[in-house]
């Protein structure tokens, strides 16, 4: 595998995060322990892994890097990968998300191949090892109010307490647990809690709760169940009647690997076994979909699909290419120390992919009018225009060129500072793939002085072809013919949040304090070449000397609608010289 250098920023109490560099070489830690498995033949040699989504909010960047580990290692070592749903808490479940969940999953690239699950699935099989358990002595129904509950449950530095109701005899704790599916009580009335130790050092083991009566219906099982398994009961024992031998999940959870083993133990079902490592964290975004729908809902974007979000709808519209997603996911790699990943790193995979697939074209998004003086009216010449410099197969395409054009409003300074090549008056430049033309006369409007039109003068010698196609003058800029051009609205985008860390506020704010307030710039009245109208929702492009571009849903015939996925400068390059030349 090859090495490559690697920026992290180690996340500080402060915000404040120093910049470190890292190579990686060889499989990441998870990969070693699963080829060690397969070489001695465990599980006969199979391997299972699952990506457990809960469906109570679309998936972002950091469900990419879970599932990339799962699918991958699964298509790596010759196994499988469940998609399951962790469908367990009906009151903010809904099967909009699953939908979109499926279409983001094969959208990234990977194929579950009808391996669809819901812990739902598993509800009547769980009630059964409950009951076992209970049988057995090692669960029992308890009926403190949720607050006794928490008072009972000690702290980090001190034992809990054992319920009044944990020795309740097993005929008895059969009887309620069965009237609690039957619907007999309200909420909160009972649980069903594990006989663990309530002075265990690890509070994930003083009797954790199985089961709470919920009345909410559930997307799938509708009204039939009134109690619902809770995660750590559903999550170890799906995994196990699913046969997934490798259940990998974020380090959030290693303090409740041990309950995991307690009940495979004590049910005697098939040894899945859990391993952890560091969830992938970005620079100037949050992870978290908690954070995201409050995003959403408060209006802050216009839905989990708005092309600022970390979501994977957010990314796709946004014209980020999933294979850029998974370079980033592989270049990061995998490991158990937290860190933080700079957004520039994700810019730096979405470009790189980008400039090898993405059609060039010419569009300016900020018009003034230029007018030839010498080229004749009402001729229109079609200039030879290269579809990919860095593809060849991807060929050629013509540009009408005529005597009134629009340039970059950027590309012409009146009094132009030194080092500017562009257009200014009395100034040559080559127009891209066409004349070169001077600047003789610039005309403004009276009342602001504002400049209106630049007066130009082309040299008919230099088209390409021509025998002064060859002669050289410092600056080219890009073009659109007037007449031919389309108009076109592009969106520009920025950070959604302004810190690096939008969790580091001032007191008594939250994460929305930081949100950017110029995350979004909306340019109406952009011109684009005539080949851009016929581009389909989601086509990438690169705008020549722009950026990177990609056709937005809310595009209407006659009126695209274009959304900025990446600028040309690579930050991130940049940071990386810096980093090595130290
Ligand atoms: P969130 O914090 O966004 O609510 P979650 O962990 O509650 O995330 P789940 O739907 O339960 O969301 O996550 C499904 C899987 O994706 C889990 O295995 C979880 O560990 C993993 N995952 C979630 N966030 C990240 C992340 N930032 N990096 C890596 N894996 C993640
Ligand atoms: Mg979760």
């Amino acid at each position: 595998m090859a090495a490559y250098a690697r920026l992290e920023c180690t996340k500080k109490a402060t915000g404040a995060r120093p910049l470190t560099a890292t190579s990686t070489t060889g499989p990441d830690f998870v990969r070693s322990i699963v080829a060690e498995d397969v070489k001695q033949g465990r599980n006969g040699g199979r391997v299972v892994t699952r990506f457990p989504p809960e469906p109570n909010g679309y998936l972002h960047i950091g469900h990419a890097k879970s599932i990339c580990l799962n699918f991958g290692i699964a298509r790596e070592f010759g196994g499988v990968c469940n998609l399951r749903f962790d469908d367990t808490n009906p009151s903010s479940e809904e099967a909009e998300y699953v939908d979109a969940i499926k279409e983001d999953v094969r959208w990234l690239g990977f194929d579950f191949q009808g391996r669809e699950y819901y812990a739902s699935d598993h509800f009547e099989r769980l009630y059964e090892l409950a009951v076992k358990l209970v049988r057995d002595g090692k669960a029992y129904v308890d009926s403190l109010s949720a607050e006794e509950m928490r008072e009972y449950r000690g702290t980090l530095t001190e034992p809990g307490t054992d319920s009044p109701w944990r020795g309740r005899c097993v005929d008895e704790n059969l009887n309620l647990f069965r009237r609690m599916r039957e619907g007999e009580f309200a909420e909160g009335a009972h649980v069903l809690r594990a006989k663990i130790d309530m002075a265990s050092p690890n509070i994930n083991l003083r009797d954790p709760v199985m089961y709470r009566i919920l009345k909410a219906p559930h997307h799938r099982t509708g009204q039939a169940w009134s109690i619902y398994p809770t995660y750590d009961f559903a999550h170890g024992q799906s995994d196990s009647l699913e046969g997934v031998t490798h259940s990998i999940c974020t380090l959030e959870f290693e303090d409740h690997r041990p309950l995991y083993e307690w009940f495979l133990e004590h049910l005697g079902i098939f040894p899945s076994r859990q391993y952890e490592f560091a969830r992938l964290n970005l620079t100037h975004t949050v992870l978290s979909k908690r954070k995201l729908l409050q995003v959403v809902t408060d209006g802050h974007v216009s839905g989990w699909d708005d092309p600022r979000m970390p979501t994977l709808v957010g990314m796709r519209r946004r014209g980020y290419p999933p294979e850029a997603i998974r370079d980033l996911c592989d270049q990061v790699g995998i490991a158990r120390r937290e860190n933080t990943v700079d957004f520039a790193l994700l810019e730096h995979c979405v470009r790189d992919r980008l400039n090898r697939t993405a059609p060039r074209a010419m569009a300016v998004l900020d018009p003034l009018r230029v007018v030839i003086d010498n080229y004749p009216e009402g001729l229109v010449e079609q200039m030879d225009a290269v579809n990919n410099p860095e593809d060849s197969s991807a060929g050629t395409r013509t540009v009408p060129f005529s005597r009134e054009l629009y340039v970059e409003r950027d590309d012409f300074r009146e009094d132009p500072p030194s080092k500017f090549y562009r257009l200014a008056p009395g100034r040559e430049v080559r127009l891209r793939y066409s004349y070169i033309v001077k600047c003789v006369d610039v005309l403004k409007d009276p009342a602001t002085g504002e400049v209106t039109e630049l007066r130009c003068t082309y040299d008919p010698d230099t088209r390409s072809g021509s025998p002064g196609a060859n002669r050289r003058v410092r600056g080219t800029v890009h073009w659109v013919s007037a007449l031919h051009s389309v108009g076109a609205e592009v969106r520009l985008y920025d950070h959604l949040f302004t810190r690096e860390d939008p969790d580091d506020t001032e007191a008594d704010l939250d994460f929305t304090s930081n949100l950017n307030p110029d995350s979004l710039r909306v340019l109406r009245g952009c011109r684009l070449e005539p080949s851009l109208a016929a581009g389909a929702c989601g086509e990438r492009y690169q705008f020549e000397r722009l950026g990177y571009f990609c056709v937005d849903k809310d595009s209407t015939p006659g009126n695209p609608v274009f959304n900025r996925t990446v600028t040309l400068r690579d930050t991130w390059a940049r940071i990386e010289r810096t980093i090595q030349g130290r």
